[in-house]
């Protein structure tokens, strides 16, 4: 098989098996290997650029940057919807309909409402070539570079697509996927998001792709636009571009009668919990494409298709209490504390009621008869208040200024909703909850300890931060409440093999702010040691690849503070990894610092990666196109002729395999 022959049919191969997982849902590889073959042909493309596709399945990962998100015009409208609350509404629309259209039958079509951000696709012999968000349903975004790493929107479609034409559809987050993301967020500090929809729009609007592909977002489709598309009514559309490739949910039905369109809603509006994202309606349309021609628009909608919304499942109940919860930032909860309710299929206790302002705003307080509802988020919320039940004495939530677990009068900074206990050498859920982390799993994994024991561990006096794990005894732990010498035994030894995690996740397990898994690695490879790192000024560290100024600040402010810096002094002591290992570091250096290279071609004593590696990990950097900022052109044999007559054009001097390779002797 020849190089093209092999990269193309991995590519076919991984475009296959990212529609069986992202669109049917039904994988037949591990992922393991996928990604054995993603890394094979990433490769293969890098050593041969001569044979570039814009729609391989490599480009998923993204990596474009968009500074400015340019504004286009659609070339086919996008509308609005009609909105209807009721069923008699709903059925008001279907004689208006009946009325214009005499004495025919009509079909309807009907389809969830998904709730998410729209987009508008365009497909050009079967390649995806632009993604437009709805803006003003003229004119909007062109998020191409984003949306091409949402692995269900198909870079290549398959089957009998007409030449040219517009895709809508809905970008989603799933319920599981967000809870995910939160999850992670939380992890690193930082505030989690607080519904879906809104995180599924503004991830279409971050200027790295590479952060958008890491967003679980899927793409869900619903309606076509364009010249001569040879269908002839709506359901045909959908089951046409699902067999285009496109993920179309198969939940949408096709309706002969007006009690045929009630049953569906009215069973969506009872079971849409079970579905894996969120929706808030349905919407049902005429059928035939005949039909919605003769019927047309308004100034803003279809007149052939209605948006049915569901009710909010609301229940009311009594709020009890608020109490206040302290995270391991410090950060502060406010939790309404609920008369047990039930709400969509389960008992709600408890409810969020976000931050100081947020009560403020449903001017929320104890006692009150409160309306609860459950959104996207995973803790249901409140919606607002039943003033006419409220007692005449009662006076309005003032909100804590001292913190209920140490009493340290609480801070809130410019611009930030959360209040926060600023105390976080010695408030306990602060302690507690940073030792916690730096046992957790990603971080240093301690075997034989758990959540609970480090809360009972601190209760009894035993530790106070997490340096104080190391000098425990099975002596000390065995007294404690059910714990038997074979227990203590494992926790002992768990502590003591945690000695051997390597320095970028003890660097994680130190729960700086922000410093999350990702930036743990970052910052650990760029410094390679955590003394280079307790010096960085904030210009080393915002130096450093997707480090802010946020971030920096953090980092600097965490290795400031003495009682940190005795910590990490005791760590070192114990024995743990503050360092890259010997192996991390082998042939890592400064010589190219400062450097930028292109690399073009192919090569004889390594491979075109090898090289990359190489400049990177001697401190230089690695562009893909000649500019006026490339330092050296290394130039392998077979190289493209544009990049040499651009390098001539700047001066940017070309040099060979043999002349780079000296650069790294000394
Ligand atoms: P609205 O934003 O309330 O005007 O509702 C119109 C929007 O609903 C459209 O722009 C779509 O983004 C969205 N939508 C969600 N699901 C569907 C669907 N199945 N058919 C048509 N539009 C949908
Ligand atoms: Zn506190």
């Amino acid at each position: 098989m020849s190089i093209e022959q092999k990269i193309t049919s991995l590519r076919d191969e991984l475009r296959e098996h990212n529609y069986k997982y992202y669109v049917l849902d039904e994988p037949s590889i591990s992922d393991y290997e996928f990604d054995m073959k993603l890394k094979e042909l990433q490769k293969l493309e890098v050593e041969h650029p001569e044979f570039h596709d814009p729609t391989s399945p490599s480009l998923r990962v993204g990596g474009m940057v968009t500074k400015n998100f340019e504004t286009v015009p659609h070339e086919h409208r996008m509308y609005s919807l009609d909105n209807s609350y009721s069923k008699e509404d709903l059925e008001d629309w279907e004689k208006r309909i009946q009325r214009i259209l005499g004495d025919v039958e009509v079909e309807f079509t009907c389809e969830l409402k998904y709730d998410g951000a729209s987009i508008s696709l365009t497909y050009e012999d079967g390649q995806l070539v632009k993604a437009v968000t709805r803006g003003d349903g003229f004119q909007g975004d062109d998020v191409t570079n984003n949306i091409k790493t949402i692995k269900s929107v198909p870079l290549q479609l398959k089957g009998d697509y007409p030449p040219k034409f517009d895709i809508r559809g809905e970008i989603i987050l799933t319920l599981e996927g967000f809870a995910k993301m939160n999850a992670e967020r939380v992890e690193a500090g930082e505030d989690p998001y607080m519904n879906p929809r809104n995180t599924a729009s503004g991830s279409l609007k971050l200027q790295d792709s590479a952060l958008v592909a890491q967003r679980p977002l899927e793409c869900l489709l619903y309606s076509i636009a364009g010249d001569n598309l040879g269908v002839v009514s709506q359901f045909e559309v959908l089951e046409k571009a699902r067999s285009w490739g496109f993920k179309v949910p198969t939940v949408a039905k096709l309706c002969k009668s007006t009690e045929e369109v009630m049953q569906f809603a009215d069973y969506w509006e009872v079971n849409r919990h079970d579905l894996p994202y969120e929706t808030d309606g349905v919407v049902v349309k005429v059928n035939s494409i005949q039909h919605q021609d003769e019927l047309g628009y308004t100034a803003k909608s279809p007149r052939w298709a209605m948006a049915y919304k569901f009710k909010a499942e609301q229940a009311i109940t009594k709020l009890n209490k608020i109490t206040y919860q302290v995270g391991r930032t410090g950060a502060i909860t406010p939790v309404a504390n609920l008369e047990p309710v039930l709400l969509a299929g389960t008992t709600v206790k408890r409810a969020s009621l976000h931050n100081a302002d947020q009560i403020a705003k449903l001017d929320v307080r104890e006692g009150d008869t409160v309306f609860v509802e459950k959104g996207g988020e995973i803790i249901p919320k409140i919606v607002g208040v039943d003033f006419a039940k409220r007692d005449t004495d009662s006076k309005p939530t003032q909100y804590i200024t001292h913190c209920p677990e140490c009493e340290t009068e609480l801070i809130r900074k410019e611009g930030e909703a959360q209040h926060f206990c600023p105390n976080d050498i010695g408030c306990p859920p602060q302690i507690t909850g940073r030792i916690q982390h730096f046992i957790s799993r990603k971080a240093m994994d301690i075997e034989g300890l758990g959540g609970e024991t480090v809360e009972l561990l601190f209760k009894e006096g035993l530790i106070g931060n997490y340096a104080d794990l190391y000098t425990l005894t099975k002596e000390q732990i065995m007294p404690l409440e059910r714990m038997a010498e074979k227990s203590a035994e494992n926790l002992v030894n768990g502590v003591q093999a945690s000695k051997a995690i390597p320095f970028e996740r003890v660097l994680f397990a130190l729960g700086i702010r922000y410093v999350g898994e990702t930036v743990a690695k970052k910052l650990a490879k760029a410094f390679k040691n955590i003394d280079a790192l307790m010096a960085a000024s904030q210009e080393q560290l915002v130096a450093v690849d997707e480090i802010g100024e946020r971030i920096a600040q953090s980092v600097i402010k965490f290795f400031s503070e003495p009682v940190n810096q005795d910590i990490i002094d005791r760590l070192k002591s114990y024995g743990l990894q503050f360092s890259l290992s010997e192996e991390q570091l082998e042939n890592q250096t400064e010589l190219l610092k400062g450097q930028t290279f292109v690399v073009s071609g192919v090569f004889e004593s390594i491979s075109r990666n090898e090289l990359k590696k190489m400049i990177e990990d001697n401190g230089g950097k690695v562009a893909s196109s000649v500019s006026s900022k490339t330092s050296f052109l290394v130039a392998g044999d077979k190289m493209g002729p544009s990049k040499r007559t651009k390098a001539e054009n700047l001066g940017v001097p070309i040099i060979s395999e043999q002349e780079f390779l000296q650069k790294l002797e000394v």
